[in-house]
C-alpha cells in the first residue's frame, strides 16, 4: 500500500534562496531539453530525441556548467528530463488518436514549482538527523532542513520531491507500507460510547478512563507558561539564550502531552481491534449538532431560561475532547483496515435514552449523568454501557442492511 505525505518545511533565508535556485535551474534544464526537442521535431524528422539520448548528455552538462547545474542531484535532473519526456509522449498520443493537442510548452520560472526524487537517499533524505527531536529532510545543494511533521510516516519512504506553493515550501513523501496479515476472527461485536469522564464505555460493561494527561501537565505547564512571560516581546532572532530555553520548555510540554495522548489512543484502538471483529461507535459529526449544552427551564418565568454558564464550559470541555476522539477515530479505522476488521459509525440521537431491554424512549431514563434507569421497565445500569449498547445495536442495523 502505498502513501502520500505532504509537510510544510521551514527553510532558512538562506536555504530558501537555494531552493529557489534549484528550481530555476531545473526549469532550464527542462525547457533547454524542450528546445533540442522542438528543433528536431522541426528539421529532421518524426523520430526525434529520446529521453535516454538527453539523460546521456547531463554529465556533459553538468561538467560545462558545475556552477548552475554540477551541484544539483543528478537524480533530480534525470526526474526532470522524464517529466519532459511524459509531456512528449502524451502529445504523440494524441496526435495519433487524431486529437490536435498542442505542443509541449516552454515552463515559467513561476510555473515550475516541484523537483521531484525518485528514490530517499539519491540527492536527498527523509529525517536526516533521525536523532533530533526536530524532523528535517536533507537536499543535495540545500542542507538539512526543518519539517512540520504533523503526523508520522508509516512504512519506507519511497521518493522525496519538493514543492513550492505561493511562498510557502512543502515536501511531498511516497511510503509503501506492507500490508500487514489480517487478524484472526473472534466473533465478537462491539459497540463503543465515548465520553468525559470515561474515553470510552464499552458495550461489555467495560470503561477506559480518560487519561488527562494536560490535567496532569497544567501545572508544570503553568510555570513555564509564567517564566516565559517574564520575558519581552520581541522579534523571534533578537531574543536571549534564555528566552529561548523558555520558548522551547513550552513547546516541549505540549509536544509531550500530545504525544502521550497519541500513545494511548493507539493503544485503545489496538485493544478493541485485537478483540472484536466488529466495532460501532458514533459518528461524531451527527453528535455535534445534536448534542448542544441543554439550555435550563427558568422557574419563576415559564417558558424563559436562565443563564448557563455550565452549559457553556461542558461544550467547552466537549470541542477539547472532541478533537481527542477525532484523533482516536483516525486511528481506530486504520488500524481495523489493516487488521480486516469492521467499524461503522452511526447516528448517536437517542442512544443514551432509549432503554435496552424493552426500547422505552425517554429522557427521563435518565436521571443523572452517571445512571441509567428505565422509568417503564425498572432497567438500570451505567448510562456509558447503556449508550454503548444502543450504539451496537445501531451499528448491527445498519450492518445487516448493507448490501453485501
Ligand atoms: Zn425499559
Amino acid at each position: 500500500m502505498i502513501r502520500a505525505y505532504k509537510f510544510l518545511i521551514r527553510p532558512t533565508v538562506g536555504q530558501q534562496a537555494a531552493l529557489g535556485e534549484m528550481l530555476r535551474e531545473h526549469c532550464s534544464l527542462y525547457n533547454g531539453a524542450l528546445q533540442e526537442r522542438r528543433d528536431a521535431y522541426r528539421h529532421a524528422s518524426k523520430t526525434g530525441i529520446t529521453y535516454g539520448q538527453q539523460s546521456a548528455q547531463l554529465k556533459e552538462i553538468r561538467a560545462f556548467d558545475p556552477e548552475r547545474q554540477g551541484r544539483w542531484s543528478f537524480s533530480s535532473q534525470q526526474a526532470t528530463l522524464r517529466r519532459l519526456d511524459k509531456a512528449f509522449a502524451a502529445f504523440f498520443r494524441r496526435v495519433k488518436s487524431g486529437d490536435a493537442p498542442g505542443y509541449p510548452r516552454f515552463r515559467g520560472v513561476n510555473s515550475f514549482d516541484t523537483v521531484g526524487f525518485p528514490k530517499d537517499g539519491d540527492g536527498c533524505r527523509w529525517n536526516s538527523t533521525p536523532h533530533d527531536p526536530v524532523t528535517r529532510v536533507r537536499f543535495q545543494g540545500i542542507g538539512h532542513v526543518k519539517v512540520n511533521q504533523h503526523r508520522p510516516v508509516a512504512g519506507t519512504v519511497k521518493t522525496v520531491s519538493v514543492k513550492r506553493e505561493g511562498r510557502h515550501w512543502y515536501v511531498v513523501l511516497t511510503a509503501e507500507q506492507v500490508q500487514p496479515e489480517p487478524l484472526p476472527p473472534t466473533g465478537s461485536a462491539v459497540g463503543i460510547d465515548m465520553g468525559i469522564a470515561n474515553f470510552l464505555a464499552d458495550s461489555g460493561g467495560e470503561f477506559v478512563p480518560n487519561p488527562r494527561y494536560g490535567r496532569r501537565a497544567a501545572a508544570k505547564l503553568e510555570a513555564a507558561q509564567q517564566a516565559l512571560s517574564r520575558f519581552p516581546r520581541v522579534r523571534r532572532d533578537k531574543r536571549t539564550a534564555n528566552h529561548r530555553r523558555a520558548v522551547e520548555k513550552v513547546a516541549q510540554l505540549h509536544r509531550k502531552v500530545r504525544l502521550q495522548r497519541l500513545d494511548h489512543a493507539h493503544k485503545t484502538a489496538l485493544a478493541l481491534v485485537r478483540e472484536h471483529d466488529f466495532i460501532a461507535h458514533e459518528d461524531l459529526k451527527i453528535r455535534n449538532m445534536v448534542k448542544a449544552p441543554t439550555p435550563k427551564p427558568d422557574p419563576d418565568r415559564p417558558g424563559g431560561f436562565l443563564p448557563n454558564g455550565a452549559a457553556a464550559k461542558a461544550g467547552l470541555n466537549h470541542s477539547i475532547s472532541d478533537a481527542g476522539w477525532g484523533v482516536f477515530l483516525t486511528i481506530l479505522h486504520a488500524k481495523a483496515e489493516s487488521a480486516g476488521r469492521e467499524v461503522i459509525a452511526v447516528d448517536p440521537r437517542n442512544t443514551s435514552r432509549t432503554c435496552p431491554t424493552c426500547g422505552h424512549v425517554s429522557a427521563e431514563n435518565r436521571p443523572t449523568q452517571e445512571k441509567f434507569h428505565c422509568v417503564s421497565c425498572g432497567h438500570s445500569a451505567h448510562a456509558d454501557t447503556v449508550g454503548a449498547l444502543n450504539v451496537l445495536r445501531a451499528g448491527l442495523v445498519r450492518r445487516d442492511a448493507q448490501p453485501a
